[in-house]
């Protein structure tokens, strides 16, 4: 009998970057000393700079007040830690043209900062490098809601714009854990995947137009919000994941899909994770399009974020958790449709126990569990994530091998993801940051990842971390073609040095 669940609901919103910022009470390592860097021959920030950038932003936009500083210097995961003397907050196009082109010809180099939610250190510096935080770009332009089109610009919150667009029956094709503190800009600058990714594809098709700056200063203006245009080559795709190293994005005109008319959600305990696979193979041919996420954690993951939260989850204890959620227009047929695959999976005995849930803080309250996996590993802990693509069949296969591997030097190694995308995220937990720990992980999770033709990087990007394991993924082909469009888009290498590209 499927089981009905009483859920004891209290809101808990994503931790903002702020709230992590006070608790920090260890200051992570230097990046440059972590990650053995020797700093490029880029000038330092002079008083004729600062007195420059001044001249063009209001004073209180140019900040370098060292204890103001600190927050713009530390990531989100507390692993990286930059030494930037200055942080520049533009509020428009034109002060951030201005901006580059005067550090483009004094060979200051840049590091561009959405919401700093980047888990590879992207988004901080790793020298002195200013940080050019795009928060006061922040205006919504317009949304049409004919086609969908929302024009906005780059700092917006993800959050803020699709309560904006839910207002006009519209919702964010995009949905993320960080969507409280990460900016649209942020996003599209990391192409960012999400937890409806399966269902509303991933920003190369949603974004349907930007502006961007180049690091010459120049505007390239990209900003259609025609969902055809085959006007010659597509150079939004140049700066969608291109991890602030090809250009600023300063607009972004993306498209939302409708919101949907029955949303209903539910999670359950699966006994193994061949039976998660099956369970997703039975699910896309059952419920077909109104599938818009399909979740997997272990039992590691989702307790830890339960403990952590301080709540019980809504089923008992299962080794494999999965999360179901359906977008569809009509709701009679949706849950004709998911009633049924629900008693055909649990008299398969796939699905061992389960709630479903269409109240909407019901769904929170399960999606917390979920989203909150990353907050619990890092409570009084360090974490190593790993956000890897493989195929389904090897989809959960490193997580032992790594337990396996790494023993008792961790407090856990757990498994959870997209795995409606091939995503999986591993997570391993220690008390503090160990290099030796680091040691037995690098490379041999990329050379595992590689052996079953993976990607080093399912969605969070190369960032700081991750640059010399590119050739794992990538073949060198398309590496030296990267580096010569790196040239051609920064000949003096000024946009977020020392990221995503190998140096050799
Ligand atoms: C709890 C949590 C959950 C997450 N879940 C997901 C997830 O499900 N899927 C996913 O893909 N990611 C996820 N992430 C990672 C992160 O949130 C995303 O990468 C997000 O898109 C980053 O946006 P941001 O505004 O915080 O960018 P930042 O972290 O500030 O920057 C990220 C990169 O983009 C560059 N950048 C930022 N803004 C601009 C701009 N306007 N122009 C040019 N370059 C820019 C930075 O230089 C940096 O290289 C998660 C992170 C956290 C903390």
């Amino acid at each position: 009998m499927f089981k009905s669940v009483k859920l004891i609901l209290r809101s808990v919103p994503f931790h903002s970057y702020d709230q992590y910022r006070c608790a920090t009470q260890v200051l992570p390592q230097l990046s440059s000393e972590k990650y053995k860097l020797v700093r490029k021959n880029y000038a330092r920030v002079q008083d004729i700079d600062l007195n420059y950038f001044k001249s063009i932003l209001d004073e209180n936009r140019v900040i370098t007040n060292e204890s103001d500083l600190l927050p713009y210097n530390i990531d989100w995961v507390k692993n990286c830690r930059g030494q930037s003397k200055v942080v520049l907050k533009p509020s428009s196009v034109h002060e951030v043209s201005q901006i580059l082109s005067y550090c483009n010809e004094k060979r200051l180099a840049v590091c561009p900062q959405g919401g700093n939610t980047s888990v590879v250190g992207g988004s901080v510096p790793v020298f002195d490098e200013i940080i050019l935080n795009m928060t006061n770009l922040n205006k919504i332009l317009s949304l049409d809601d004919i086609s969908g089109a929302l024009v906005c610009e780059a700092g917006c919150i993800l959050e803020t714009l699709d309560n904006f667009v839910r207002d006009q029956g519209l919702i964010m094709p995009l949905d993320l854990g960080a969507k409280g503190t990460c900016h649209i800009g942020g996003n599209v600058s990391t192409n960012a995947g999400g937890l409806r990714l399966v269902r509303y594809g991933n920003l190369h098709g949603s974004v349907l137009g930007l502006e961007a700056v180049k690091a010459d200063g120049s505007i390239v203006d990209c900003l259609k919000s025609l969902k055809k245009d085959n006007t010659g080559y597509h150079l939004k795709h140049l700066f969608i994941g291109s991890e602030g190293t090809l250009g600023v994005v300063t607009k972004v005109a993306i498209h939302c899909p409708s919101m949907p008319k029955a949303v209903t959600i539910g999670l359950f305990g699966v006994n193994s994770f061949d039976d998660v696979l099956n369970l997703y193979k039975n699910a896309k041919a059952s419920l077909g399009e109104i599938i818009s996420a399909f979740e997997m954690s272990d039992h590691e993951a989702i307790n830890g974020s339960a403990k952590y939260l301080n709540r019980r989850l809504p089923i008992p204890e299962y080794p494999y958790y999965v999360i179901i959620e359906t977008h569809g227009s009509n709701e009679a047929h949706d849950e004709e449709k998911l009633s049924m695959f629900l008693k055909k999976e649990m008299e398969s005995g796939l699905i061992l126990d389960g709630t479903v849930t269409s109240e909407t803080k019901k769904m929170q309250h399960i999606w917390s569990f979920r989203e909150s996996v990353p907050a619990a590993d890092m409570n009084n802990s360090y974490l190593y994530a790993y956000d890897v693509s493989l195929p389904h069949k090897h989809y959960y296969e490193l997580v032992p091998i790594l337990r396996k591997r790494l023993g008792d030097k961790v407090l856990r190694v757990s498994g959870f993801g997209h795995i409606g995308d091939g995503n999986v995220h591993i997570n391993i937990v220690t008390p503090k940051y160990s290099q030796e720990v680091t040691d037995i992980v690098e490379p041999f999770i990329f050379e595992e990842v590689a052996k079953r033709q993976g990607s080093v990087s399912a969605e969070h990007g190369m960032g700081l971390k991750k640059p010399h394991y590119m050739h794992f993924s990538k073949d060198q082909s398309a590496i030296e073609l990267m580096k010569v469009l790196k040239q051609l888009m920064d000949p003096n290498g000024i946009l977020n040095p020392y990221k995503v590209l190998p140096e050799h």
